[in-house]
This record gives structure tokens, sequence and C-alpha cells, in this order.
């Protein structure tokens, strides 16, 4: 038996010493509740099994892997998904999307996400506005993360593997709301990216030279499917506003740009 705070205090020295783990005593703290749970932090102690998963643990961050692999589980939205490699691991600013899509939606919508990688934007809000909702993702990796995060949520998501630039899937639906995080880093972003982004998948980030090459193809092939009142909303990154709400207004959609809660461009509507 190890005391689980003395194993606080001395991986989280180990995680500081590591290059770019930006936060040792916090990362050391979720290390040790994934394992042990929360009771072992206050005055627990340790067995064996769970010091050698959090050793383990510790060794894979060592090595830039970041934490949301290593334990396989994520927090989006206040609902769990599997997370791993081969998916974009969900982030704290994507929940403006599900925002904005609660705001607007209710029990009769119908939303689609195009590039769903965990399918945390549908998943999150079909629990929370019960609208219909609808995922596209390609790549067989993230597809799969998607219909395990389906499952896991209970949640009534209908999941596709395709091309999400293809804006005739689902024939003969119109939607109330069509939704994107597609991939948008330049190629000069992709060459310094952090240790970690660096083992998430380069078809989940990369968005051609400019970054923008997924807008220019999403945007015109699905707002001719929006339903009367419906409206597109995109994650852009935080410079790349005014050209997205170009496209969206040579879509024929009148656009607005959104910032996230650190006050940075972060979602583009167009509204029909
Ligand atoms: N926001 C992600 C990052 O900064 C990029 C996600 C995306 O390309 N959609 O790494």
């Amino acid at each position: 038996m190890v005391s689980a705070r003395e194993k606080l205090h001395s991986i989280t020295k180990t995680l500081a010493s590591g290059a770019g783990v930006f936060d040792p005593a916090f990362e050391a703290r979720e290390i040790i509740r994934e394992y042990a749970g929360d009771a072992a932090l206050i005055g627990g102690g340790l067995d064996d099994p769970q010091t050698k998963l959090i050793d383990a643990a510790v060794s894979r961050r060592l090595n830039g892997e970041p934490l949301q692999y290593i334990f396989g589980k994520w927090e989006f939205y206040g609902f769990p998904f599997y997370v791993g490699e081969g998916v974009l691991i969900p982030r704290p600013e994507t929940e403006l999307l599900v925002d904005i899509a609660a705001e607007r939606l209710g029990k009769n919508s119908l939303l689609i996400d195009l590039c769903s990688g965990t399918g945390c934007i549908p998943i999150s809000a079909a629990l929370k506005t019960g609208a219909k909702c609808y995922a596209v993702e390609l790549y067989d990796a993230a597809f799969s993360y998607l219909t395990r995060n389906i499952a896991l949520n209970r949640a009534d998501v209908t999941a596709i593997q395709a091309d999400a630039t293809d804006g005739t899937l689902f024939p003969g639906l119109e939607f109330d709301a069509v939704i994107s995080n597609p991939p948008y880093l330049t190629g000069t972003e992709m060459k310094s990216l952090m240790r970690e982004v660096a083992h998430e998948p380069e078809t989940a980030l990369y968005g051609g030279e400019d970054g923008l090459g997924f807008y220019r193809a999403l945007i015109p092939a699905w707002s001719a499917r929006l339903s009367e009142n419906g409206f597109m909303a995109v994650e852009t990154g935080e410079t790349q506003g005014p050209a997205v709400a170009e496209i969206m207004r040579e879509s024929g959609l009148e656009p607005r740009i959104i910032k996230d809660y650190a006050g940075l461009d972060r979602v583009v509507t167009g509204e029909k």
C-alpha cells in the first residue's frame, strides 16, 4: 500500500519533468482519480494493481500521448464519450455548437452533423433537445467510435459512413440545422502541432493549405438541404470567421460570427 497523497506528489513531480505537460498537478490528480477513485485522494491508499495502472498512464503521458487517449473516455457537454487513436478528442469550445442548436431545436426538429468523429455534437444535441439527429463520418476508426458512443449514450442518432461533402446523403430529408466541426487547421499550423495534438488524426485536423477547404465544399453542398427556417453552424479557427462568413453569403445564407467563452471567433452561422 502506498498513500495516494504521496503518489500524487511524486507523479506531479514526474509529470512536471516531462516536456510540455501543461498542468502537472491537475493531470496527476486526474490520473489518480481515474484508477483509484475520488476517495483515494482524501486519505486513501493504493494497492499494487492501481499503482501499476497509474505508473503505466504516467509513462504514456510522458511520451506525449494525450490524457484523454490514455483514459479512453472523456466528457463533453456532461456526457461520456469513448476516445482513442484515430478520432479527434472533443474540445470544450465545441460545446458552443450544441448550445446554438439547443436554443433553436425541439422534439420535432431534424439535425445533421457532418464530419462527426466521436459524435459528441449530434449525440449531445439529441440528448439535450430530443431532436432527431443524423451523423456522417468517413473514416473507419472514427466511425467505430461514433457508433459505440451512440450506443453508450442511448442517443437517437442515425450514423452513416460516407463522405460528408456529398450533399445528396439522406435523400428527401430537409434539415432544421446542419452542423459541423470540420478539419480546419492550415498547412502552417500542421507543422507546429502541440505534442498531444500530433497524436490525433491528420484527417480530423487538416483543412487544406489555407484551412478553408471543408467550408468551401460543405457549405454549398448542404445549404440547399435546409428547411424553411433552417440554419447552418460551423466551428472555425479563430481567424477564419470573416472568410467562412463570405462562403456562407456566396451560398445564399445570412452569416453571423459568434465568439466562444474565451472571446475568440469560433462559430459561423448561416440563416436561410
Ligand atoms: N480545435 C482543434 C485544434 O485546435 C482543431 C479541430 C478541427 O480542426 N476541427 O487542434
